[in-house]
């Protein structure tokens, strides 16, 4: 399906590092150093499943250490090889230097179809995989940690989690090696929406700026705008979700597996999710019409589009189809460098992936403070900023009725200004400051240059100069 002429996803982001890097005074050799992956580490196992050995492969690899530990996810897909964990690992580099996660990048992946095994299996094959990784510090608190991906979620991280602890039992900031865990395992409240809320949060905050909205062509808020997603996963549910129940956006198109969904009404997102999950893919979900060749839908009429599935979707093939205005890149890579050069000719605007999905790793960033700090955010100051308030609401309630006014504050507005922030709170807070700035910086320079016409260029300006910065400091 993808065209011949297409490079490779590694080269791709190389593609992208290049064109920001042609319009960068680096010292000579520096860009070189920074693009390349540092290390690739292939692991070949086996585990005896159903009476015979079988052999799986697996990749963790390191792309730049200028911060430590280095933070990627670990994909479970058939599709996972050296070429993409490395230019996965590439784009967590510069991901976490434009959202200032004190990280380096790193990804892994394990050659596998999850859905081919049954829980127990898929137990025992990650804590193989995670002992391989362990004993060679690519899963390591100080070193190396590791979080959900495609194919891999909650439940994964806490068997890696706990395979590290039984490998390393005098480590008390063991938690701290993986990210991503359940609530009850060391996780934090927030993270299993993480990067579909940094999508909404990045689509609002682009949408607060009427000179960015111009140059897509668009105009008002967020409401009434239609929206195709391209994959209900945790990513494209979670955006797709918010989006539609708090911002008032239509869900016009879903592309899924095996076809794809249309409405222009907008359809129901959990109504879609739930049929999903009993009927294996959205073919006869009453909340659209089905179209079997889903690929098509991308080139549908919409407002925005959000590729959160695979990377190399949109591509020299289609790109010259689609009639979105606004492209989102909710999964890593969706769109590839020739298809990135086709889209901006037509006018469409991209929020680049190293921004539009750092919400993953910048919550990850919030547990693994909270797992060092071993204690829950919030926990200190949650009553005693309610007690605070409380004195407040009192004293305004006795001066008011002291100098008889009928009305006193309303009992809505009390019980919300009351209410300390617990720590759903403080991440979402947190996230929502985290994608502001982050957008700020890159629109700076996106506005600010007259040789950068991108967001995406714009980002890599941004985060090479930052991962530059941090060389420098090191005296390299
Ligand atoms: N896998 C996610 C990503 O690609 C999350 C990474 C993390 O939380 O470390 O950004």
């Amino acid at each position: 399906m993808i065209n011949t002429k297409e490079p490779s996803f590694r080269d791709s982001v190389n593609l992208m590092f290049d064109r920001a890097v042609a319009k960068m005074d680096m010292p000579p050799g520096l860009a070189e150093k920074i693009k390349v992956c540092n290390a690739t580490y292939t692991v070949r196992f086996g585990v005896r499943l159903r009476g015979a050995i079988h052999t799986f492969t697996g990749y963790r690899s390191v792309h730049s250490e200028h911060m430590e530990p280095v933070k990627g996810g670990i994909r479970y897909s058939m599709g996972v090889n050296q070429d993409e964990v490395e230019a996965l690992a590439a784009l967590m580099t510069f991901k976490c230097a434009l959202v200032e996660t004190p990280f380096g990048g790193s990804k892994g992946g394990l050659c596998i179809d999850p859905r081919e095994y049954n829980e127990h299996e898929l137990e025992q094959i990650t804590r193989r995989f995670t002992y391989e990784l362990a004993k060679r510090d690519l899963i390591h608190p100080s070193q190396n940690v590791p979080a959900p991906d495609m194919g891999t979620g909650e439940r994964e991280m806490a068997w890696m989690a706990d395979q590290y602890r039984r490998m390393n039992t005098t480590d008390i900031n063991a938690s701290a090696c993986v990210t991503g865990k359940p609530l009850n395992a060391g996780g934090i409240a927030g993270r299993v929406e993480a990067t579909g809320r940094g999508v909404q949060y990045a689509l609002q905050e682009f949408f607060r700026h009427p000179e960015d909205r111009a140059a897509a062509n668009l105009s008002g808020t967020l409401d009434g705008k239609k929206v195709i997603v391209q994959g209900l996963g945790n990513v494209g549910y979670h955006a797709a979700h918010f989006l539609s129940t708090e911002d008032g956006a239509l869900i016009t198109g879903i592309i899924e597996r095996d076809g794809a969904l249309v409405n222009e009404a907008g359809m129901n997102i959990d109504e879609v999710r739930n049929w999903i999950a009993h009927n294996d893919g959205v073919k006869g979900c009453p909340e659209g019409e089905f179209v079997e060749n889903g690929a098509l839908v991308l080139e549908n009429d919409c407002d925005i589009l959000v590729p959160a599935a695979l990377e190399g979707v949109i591509h020299l093939g289609n790109a010259e189809n689609i009639k979105a205005k606004l492209i989102i890149e909710a999964a890593n890579g969706p769109v590839t460098a020739g298809a990135d050069q086709i889209l901006q000719k037509k006018g469409v605007v991209i929020i680049p992936d190293m921004y539009a999905n750092a919400g993953g790793v910048t919550v990850s960033y919030f547990e693994w403070v909270k797992n060092l700090s071993h204690i829950r955010f919030g926990r200190m100051q949650r009553r005693q900023e309610e007690g605070r308030h409380q004195l407040l609401v009192d004293e305004l309630n006795r001066v008011m009725g002291k100098a008889g006014l009928p009305e006193v504050l309303s009992d809505t507005f009390t019980e919300r200004y009351l209410k300390g922030a617990g720590e759903l709170e403080l991440v979402r807070s947190g996230l929502d400051d985290t994608m502001r700035a982050a957008y700020g910086s890159m629109r700076e320079v996106w506005h600010s240059r007259n040789d950068v016409s991108d967001l995406r260029v714009a980002a890599y300006l941004v985060s090479i100069g930052r991962v530059t910065d941090s060389y420098k400091a090191k005296g390299l």
